[in-house]
């Protein structure tokens, strides 16, 4: 099939017979986008968007922010795209320096991609268990509401029935407990957990900004245990609950975090981070990736990494996010559409009375973009660079599509 007779976007098949080359594995809208430009999408049309998506948790700087390009410019001067993992090169190696200096972790692993940097802890935390105690402590635990990615193992662990059902049988060893300390006490069995896996803000699962006191509980019962707490960051680290790490919002401490999203600016990347004992574990040549932390992506992370650990950024987070969830509570009062409000930051879910897809659509039209998380639910995840006067305009068009 040539361009010119391509189906407009987004209709993938009629009556079993694919109209569009690409996989059908989204539901995209009938725009094409063509130009970015800070917090607005503009579509053929010159229609401008302003976008509440930030690439579902990845455009944390917006749209062609001039330091991101600056950043690939320079990084494309060295002419060093790719050179494999087999060599080390500046970017690689200062980008982990800075996540490392920056957080509990002593080592990282760069990957490609949040559902690969899970995959990857699962197996180091593996390795560690049989290292450290027996191969009987193999077993993964994941909480209720989680979503950890779609591989095999990140889906054995991300609780959403319509995901998995189609794909099973899913990775073994890895189960889902429900999100609460007492169920955890059952479960989390010291001779064969080697590892829990949760998000400290939950964002596919509805956007539920785990209680604190849930995990500084989990944190006790797992370091009494020696089970190994990892914390996926992917979608809420990184600046979106207003502090580097989503860890330091919640005060508990994990022993390893898992990053992807925003990391390089919209360019593929994940990160591994853990501590020394863990990375112990890890002989050359059990775990790889062709791509991962190249010099061209790890350059661009460097970058957003520098422009996200950024206190004056951090705090804006905080006091727009929270004045941000005063409006948006507000709304739970004045309207019967909107039932509940969930969030943190610069993220945040609006439980609606109608199908949240409907008003998403909706958004298109009034020039709005926004996500669901469920059914039921709408999820916001501004840029970070987002002031009050975006958040004041996407609040307004918000309540107009509501
Ligand atoms: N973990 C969380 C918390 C996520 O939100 C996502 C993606 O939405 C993933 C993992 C999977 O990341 P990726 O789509 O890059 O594989």
């Amino acid at each position: 099939m040539t361009a010119a007779t391509l189906p407009p976007a987004g209709e993938q098949a009629t009556q079993g017979k694919v109209i569009s080359p690409l996989l059908g594995t989204y539901k995209r809208a009938p725009m094409e986008f063509v130009r970015g430009s800070g917090f607005y999408l503009y579509d053929g049309d010159g229609k401008e968007y302003l976008d509440f998506t930030s690439g579902i948790g990845v455009n944390a700087l917006g749209h062609a922010d001039p330091g991101v390009m600056q950043a690939m410019q320079t990084a494309m001067q060295t002419g060093l795209i790719h050179v494999s993992n087999l060599f080390r090169t500046p970017a690689g190696e200062r980008l982990a320096m800075a996540l490392t200096e920056n957080s509990f972790a002593d080592s990282v692993f760069f990957c490609n991609s949040g559902a690969e940097a899970n995959e990857g802890a699962f197996k180091f935390v593996r390795k560690w268990a049989r290292k450290n105690f027996s191969t009987e402590k193999s077993e993964i635990v994941a909480v209720r509401g989680g979503f950890h990615g779609r591989l095999f193992a990140t889906l054995a662990a991300t609780d959403r029935p319509s995901y998995r059902a189609p794909f099973r049988p899913l990775a073994g060893g890895i189960s889902i407990s429900e999100r609460n300390l007492e169920a955890l006490k059952v479960t989390l069995d010291r001779e064969t957990v080697a590892a829990v896996i949760l998000e400290p803000v939950q964002g596919e699962g509805g956007v539920r900004v785990l209680d604190p006191e849930f995990l500084r509980g989990v944190r006790e019962l797992t370091r009494e245990r020696e089970i190994v707490l990892i914390f996926d960051e992917i979608q809420c680290g990184l600046g979106r609950t207003g502090r580097l790490f989503a860890y330091e919002s919640a005060g508990v401490t994990p022993d390893i975090v898992t990053l992807a999203k925003p990391l390089a600016g919209g360019l593929p990347m994940g990160a591994v981070l853990m501590r020394a004992d863990i990375a112990a574990a890890i002989e050359p040549g059990e775990h790889g990736t062709t791509f991962g932390g190249g010099p061209f992506v790890a350059a661009v992370a460097e970058h957003v990494f520098s422009r996200l650990n950024d206190e004056a950024l951090l705090r804006n987070v905080r006091e727009n996010g929270e004045w941000l969830g005063e409006q948006l509570r507000a709304l739970v009062g004045q309207s019967e559409k909107v039932r509940a409000v969930r969030g943190t930051g610069y993220i945040w879910g609006l439980d609606v009375g109608e199908a949240a897809a409907n008003i998403v659509k909706r958004g298109w039209d009034a020039g709005l973009l926004i996500l669901t998380a469920g059914e039921h639910t709408l999820r916001l995840l501004p840029p970070l660079t987002a002031s009050r006067a975006e958040l004041e305009k996407g609040l307004s068009l918000l309540k107009a599509i509501l």
